[in-house]
C-alpha cells in the first residue's frame, strides 16, 4: 500500500493473518495457541454474553525509520488488565502471558505494520471474557484471552486538528461507585446512547460531568480529559475515569518539559480558564478541543482553531518515542525481534 492509502484507512476492523488465544479452565491458564480463524466457538450461556464479564484493552505498534517494530508500554495494558479483572471477578491473566501473547500476535502479522511517516499503526487487542456457561449471576469457570491486532490509519488524517465536545448531564458514563475504572464493554454500552447524539450534532465526543454531582468534570467517552494554563497540566481525579496510560505517559513527559501537574476535581466553570484544552488516549495520543458546549446551561468554552503550544509539544514528544525518533528515556517501548 501506498502512504496516500495508510492514511485513508481509517479505524475499523480488518482482517490479519493470525490471532492468539489462551483458554483458563480448572483454575489455571493454559498454553498460547495461535489460530487463523476470525470467529469463536463459546457455550451460548456464555458469563460475557449475558453479564458483561468482560474487559479489554488497546494498545500500539509502530515502524520506526530503522524499520524496526515497537510496542509502546504494554506492561501497563497488561497491569490495567489485571485490575479490569479484580473489578469483575475475573482471573489475572499474568503480565508475562499478556506480554507474550502481544509480541506472538505482533510477529505473526508483521506485515500489516503499517511504514514509518504513514501515521498508521497496528492496533492491538487484547480481550479476556468469561466464556462458561452460567445462568444464575455469578462468575464464570472458564475463561478465553484472546490477543488480535489490524492497522489502523491516523486518528488525524489532514493533521492534528481540534475538535468539539458536548456536555449533557442527562446522561452518565459510570457511577462513582461502579465499573467506570475498569476497562469492560458494559461502560461502553452505557455510553452509546450520549455518543450517537454528540456525533449526529457534529461533536467528536461527550464530556462527562461526575455522576453524583453533576459539577465537576469526569472524562470523554472514550478518553481522559486535561486543561493547561499557568504553566499547570491539570486533569481530572475521580472515581469513575479509567486511568489512561497515554495519560499518565504525557504526564511525565510534561513533567520533564517543565509544567506543573495537578490531579484534582475539577469545576465545569474552570473550563473559562483553560489555555488549552484536550482529550487523550491510544487513539490520538492527543486530540485538542476548539470549543466545548455545555447544552444545559447554553453556554459554550473557545479555545481557539489551532491545536495548543503545549498541547502540541506534548503530542509531537510522544509520537516521537513510539516511533523511535527520541530517546526513551522511560523504558516505554519494546521492540518487537
Ligand atoms: C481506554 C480508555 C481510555 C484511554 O486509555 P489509554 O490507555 O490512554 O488508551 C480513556 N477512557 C476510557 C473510558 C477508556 O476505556
Amino acid at each position: 500500500m501506498e502512504i496516500q492509502d495508510w492514511k485513508t484507512i481509517g479505524f475499523g476492523y480488518r482482517k490479519t493473518n493470525l490471532n492468539v488465544r489462551c483458554y483458563y479452565k480448572n483454575g489455571e491458564w493454559g498454553e498460547l495457541e495461535l489460530s487463523d480463524s476470525e470467529y469463536l466457538n463459546i457455550h451460548m450461556a456464555a458469563t460475557s454474553l449475558h453479564y458483561g464479564q468482560e474487559a479489554f484493552e488497546g494498545l500500539k505498534a509502530f515502524k520506526g525509520k530503522d524499520g524496526k517494530v515497537r510496542v509502546f508500554r504494554m506492561d501497563e495494558n497488561a497491569k490495567r488488565m489485571q485490575h479490569s479483572s479484580d473489578g469483575i471477578l475475573m482471573p489475572h491473566v499474568p503480565i508475562e502471558t499478556f506480554e507474550e501473547a502481544v509480541k506472538l500476535a505482533v510477529k505473526k502479522n508483521i506485515e500489516f505494520v503499517p511504514p514509518y511517516g504513514s501515521g498508521a499503526s497496528l492496533y492491538i487487542r487484547p480481550l479476556l471474557i468469561g466464556v462458561g456457561p452460567e445462568i444464575g449471576v455469578r462468575p464464570s469457570q472458564e475463561y478465553l484471552f484472546i490477543v488480535f491486532v489490524m492497522p489502523v490509519g491516523p486518528y488525524f488524517p489532514e493533521g492534528f486538528k481540534p475538535t468539539d465536545l458536548l456536555i449533557m448531564r442527562q446522561f452518565d458514563r459510570a457511577a462513582p461507585l461502579g465499573t467506570g475504572k475498569y476497562k469492560v464493554g458494559g461502560n461502553y454500552a452505557a455510553s452509546l446512547t450520549a455518543g450517537k447524539k454528540a456525533k449526529a450534532e457534529g461533536y467528536s465526543a461527550v464530556l462527562y460531568l461526575d455522576a453524583r454531582e453533576k459539577k465537576y468534570l469526569d472524562e470523554c467517552g472514550p478518553a481522559n480529559f486535561f486543561g493547561i494554563k499557568n504553566n499547570t497540566y491539570i486533569t481530572p481525579k475521580s472515581e469513575s475515569i479509567l486511568p489512561s496510560i497515554t495519560n499518565k505517559s504525557i504526564i511525565q513527559i510534561a513533567e520533564d518539559m517543565g509544567l506543573k501537574i495537578e490531579r484534582r476535581q475539577v469545576p465545569v466553570e474552570e473550563l473559562e480558564t483553560f489555555e488549552e484544552v484536550g482529550a487523550c488516549g491510544t487513539a490520538a495520543v492527543i486530540s485538542p478541543i476548539k470549543r466545548v458546549y455545555d447544552a444545559d446551561e447554553d453556554k459554550e468554552y473557545l479555545y481557539g482553531n489551532e491545536p495548543g503550544t503545549w498541547s502540541t509539544k506534548l503530542y509531537e514528544k510522544l509520537r516521537a518515542i513510539q516511533d523511535g525518533d527520541a530517546p526513551d528515556p522511560y523504558g516505554w517501548v519494546t521492540v518487537i525481534e
